[in-house]
């Protein structure tokens, strides 16, 4: 299951949400819904952990796991 990074703009909060299909994305402080998402800190598989040193310059991701990396 992804857990997720939110950053709230409102009360400045950081927090990380595991997220199902039903989760309600709010803040746990102050219930604002209008969130900033921070990358995955559950994404990085076990096979390639030895390249997390290596991350990619757009989302901090592993390089080839996240899309961005050319
Ligand atoms: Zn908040």
């Amino acid at each position: 299951m992804p857990i997720y990074e939110y950053h709230c703009s409102q009360c400045e909060k950081d927090f990380e949400l595991l997220v199902r299909s039903s989760t309600i994305i709010e803040c746990p402080d102050c219930g604002n819904q209008e969130l900033r998402k921070k990358l995955s800190t559950f994404a990085i598989s076990s096979g390639t952990q030895s390249h997390a040193s290596e991350l990619c310059g757009s989302c901090g991701m592993t390089p080839g796991t996240c899309g961005f990396d050319a």
